[in-house]
């Protein structure tokens, strides 16, 4: 059992109102807010031992290294990688994506060549791999889904070939909610020789993510979603992989050394972290991992599921026009839903005046709302330190905004 009240004590965010309401923030799948620890952390950083990072034979650029370096070792623990080098600092899940497929783009991937997507997908994981296409003249596939909002497994199956060189989907879909079977899609990937990118950007604050036991070639991920630092991510590769791939960038820090004539690269992590990094975001990032750990991710997701399922049972009991997308068997805790034919801008704008901060619009998931023929919808997404009383108050927000536009 979590304690709550203590748990949202670490969130001074929470502790306000917005348009003379208590804030409810159910808008944690854009981004989730900071505790204290990661808060402090980062203005101790600045106050006490700002310095440039690996270059520095003084003092504080050493105990910035060392910080830096401490959480990246913290992180490689977290989602258990095999190496230190093999935990990349990226912006976030974006950045990564763009890393790998501007690295690709350097010939690794030519005509004929074939990439696998889903329909799940954020814009994020689509757009990067189009442009590679267009670039390589590889040619772009992607597997279906079902009203459920799951992918199809068999249509996955026989979009899979020796042509095959990528296949790039996430864990859990930001839309829907939708958990994907991502150990057995990489697995059967592999069985025809090609790798997989993970987006785990939704995973990582729900799930224990163990990289190695995924097999997974790529996970990407944002910190900023997993209650630490936004400009700041994470990109796990596996070490030869990495090795193979030609930097994203140049500049800087990535170099052993360089002449007019060549430069050669330096090892990994460094050659793909060009230019001086984030170093108060990663500190960040490894002080909300440390954070999310005292919880326990077990903790809370079945505390988040408890939220899901109050939430799901709340809005059919109270709205017999209701329309939930994305009821997947294996579920994260969004619920994206629209009620009869009401706009979900307009709901969503009242829902704002009574404290309710919700997401309305695509998500980023255009294909999505396609395959539904939607605009969009109001999407609630909680954290383990939403309680049950704050859906209510949605609920209740939701009578009074229906009861206007209707
Ligand atoms: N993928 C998924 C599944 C996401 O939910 C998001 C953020 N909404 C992204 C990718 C992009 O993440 P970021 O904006 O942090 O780069």
């Amino acid at each position: 059992m979590l304690d709550i009240q203590s748990i949202r004590a670490h969130f001074p965010i929470l502790n306000q109102e917005v348009n003379g309401k208590p804030l409810v923030y159910f808008d944690n799948a854009a981004t989730t807010q900071k505790p204290l620890k990661v808060i402090e952390g980062v203005d101790n950083y600045y106050r006490t031992i700002n310095s440039n990072v690996h270059r520095g034979v003084h003092h504080l650029s050493g105990l910035a290294t060392d910080a830096m370096e401490g959480a990246r070792a913290k992180i490689q623990r977290h989602i258990n990688a095999a190496k230190l080098q093999e935990v990349i600092f990226t912006k976030g899940t974006t950045d990564g994506i763009n890393l790998l497929t501007s690295s690709l783009a350097k010939g690794l991937i030519k005509e004929g060549d074939e990439i696998i997507i889903s329909h799940l997908e954020h814009h994020s994981n689509i757009v990067p791999w189009q442009m590679l296409c267009e670039q390589s003249g590889a040619l772009l596939k992607v597997i279906p889904i079902n009203g459920k909002g799951e992918l199809s497994l068999d249509a996955y199956r026989s979009l899979l070939s020796a042509k095959t060189k990528w296949v790039a989907v996430n864990h859990i879909s930001n839309a829907l909610g939708t958990i994907n079977p991502v150990k057995e899609m990489i697995a059967l990937a592999h069985e025809v020789g090609a790798k997989v990118l993970i987006d785990g950007a939704q995973a990582a604050p729900h799930l224990q993510i163990d990289v190695q036991d995924l097999a997974a070639d790529i996970y990407v991920l944002s910190g900023h979603k997993l209650f630490g630092p936004t400009g700041i991510g994470i990109l796990y590769g596996k070490e030869d992989l990495l090795n193979e791939l030609p930097p994203y960038q140049g500049g800087g820090e990535m170099i052993a050394e360089v002449t007019f004539e060549k430069t050669t690269y330096a090892a990994l992590p460094h050659k793909f972290e060009a230019g001086t990094p984030n170093i108060a975001g990663a500190i960040g990032l490894g002080l909300a991992v440390d954070y999310v750990n005292e919880i326990g991710l077990a903790n809370i997701s079945a505390y988040e599921q408890e939220l899901l399922e109050y939430a799901t049972q709340e809005l059919k009991a109270n709205f017999s026009n209701l329309r939930i997308f994305g009821e997947a068997e294996h579920k994260t805790s969004v619920v994206s839903f629209l009620i009869g034919d009401i706009h979900p801008y307009d709901l969503g704008v009242i829902l704002d005046k009574l404290g309710v901060a919700v997401r309305t619009g695509h998500h980023c998931t255009q294909p999505i709302m396609q395959y539904f023929n939607i605009p969009g919808t109001l999407r609630a997404s909680f954290a383990f330190y939403n309680t049950k009383s704050e859906i209510d108050q949605m609920i209740a927000a939701l009578q009074k905004g229906v009861a206007m536009l209707s």
